[in-house]
């Protein structure tokens, strides 16, 4: 994709923004990095999109990271269920069996060596006896809240996740029992996940009714943000247009959202004063619409797509927020 676009990148230029990365992330969490494992998933990189463009896979357009990423990397992934779609057409043409519901427990092992796995299915407990070897891919630990409290603080070990509930670190934890280790685990990025989600089409705002922050920066940059606001406290104000469009985002968030005819009642809702929001919504629209990148007040480069602002009246549409 970097080709069609004219963008030049290189393994080296990749691997140069990596080092930095894990260097800034290193002040903050213990990193173990392989560095050569990092070049194998980069050269790998290119015949990835290439598999997944073939199996009806479609990306939008670039995501600006120029704070981490020299070159433009991140791709905005048209439906997240056609990753689904493209993998289940491989696993037939490979001849490889999916089965569903079949939740791994224990690995078996016999003689040194892991031999299958011990499963719980619909129809009761099972073993899958391996033919050459057992890969365990399940995810991250986010949803297992008694295994994050071993490595985050307490406070935050049972905040929200973003993502699927299953992911509860179980192949961690079975790797771990024959002798595997476990590297990185305190590195629980700390994500807004408004923001996260609805990255192109929220602003952010105290409670005085401003914004504060790049919302679409770096994920540690959006959470120093937020934690410097009084009480921890913010509110993700968007319209309803991103509502309707974006209904299975805003339906996912752990907390309902709340919307009112009109910003003043919004801001009555929130505590916010009324002038200061919408000042704050009506400057937002006019430095969409007037087409500058950056945004000059905190250098946010990703704008909505069609640079449509958050509009609420006099269209009658309301506005919407998550604190
Ligand atoms: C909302 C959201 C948006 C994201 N957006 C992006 C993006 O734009 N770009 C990007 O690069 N990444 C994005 N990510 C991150 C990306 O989804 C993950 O990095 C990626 O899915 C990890 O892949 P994985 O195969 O390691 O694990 P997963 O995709 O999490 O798959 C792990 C699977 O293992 C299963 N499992 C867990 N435990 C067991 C068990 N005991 N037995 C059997 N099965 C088990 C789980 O049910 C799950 O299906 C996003 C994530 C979320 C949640």
């Amino acid at each position: 994709m970097q080709e069609e676009h004219g963008i030049e990148d290189s393994v080296e230029q990749f691997m140069r923004d990596a080092e930095a990365e894990v260097a800034m992330q290193r002040e903050r969490y213990g990193i173990v990095w392989d560095a050569g494992l990092t070049r194998r998933f980069v050269e790998g990189s290119g015949d990835t999109y290439r598999f997944l463009r073939s199996n009806g896979v479609a990306f939008n357009r670039f995501i600006e990271r120029p704070k981490q990423h020299t070159a433009h990397r991140m791709v905005d992934l048209d439906d997240t269920f056609s990753l689904q779609k493209a993998f289940l057409s491989a696993f037939e043409e490979r001849g490889i069996e999916v089965r569903y519901g079949h939740r791994g427990r224990r690995l078996i092992v016999d003689a040194g060596r892991v031999t299958g796995m011990e499963v719980e299915t619909p129809a009761g407990p099972s073993h899958i006896a391996a033919r050459a070897a057992v890969v365990l891919a399940t995810g991250g630990y986010q949803a297992g809240p008694e295994l994050r409290r071993r490595y985050q603080p307490e406070h935050l070990a049972a905040t929200p996740y973003l993502g699927v509930p299953t992911c509860r670190g179980e192949g961690h934890l079975m790797g771990q029992a024959v002798g595997g280790d476990l590297i990185n685990m305190t590195m629980v990025q700390p994500l807004v996940i408004v923001g996260s989600a609805l990255v192109e089409d929220s602003i952010a705002v105290n409670v005085e009714g401003c914004r504060f922050h790049d919302e679409a920066g770096p994920y540690d940059d959006r959470v120093a943000a937020l934690l410097e606001q009084p009480d921890r406290s913010a509110f993700y104000v968007f319209d309803d247009i991103t509502a309707t469009n974006k209904r299975h985002l805003v339906d996912q968030m752990p907390r309902a959202a709340v919307s009112a005819p009109t910003l003043a009642e919004l801001a009555s809702l929130i505590g916010a004063p009324a002038d200061a929001l919408e000042a704050t919504v009506r400057e937002w629209n006019a430095l969409v619409d007037s087409g500058a990148t950056p945004d000059p007040a905190f250098g946010r480069v990703v704008m909505p797509v069609d640079r449509r602002g958050t509009t609420w009246d006099p269209s009658g549409r309301r506005p919407w927020c998550w604190e």
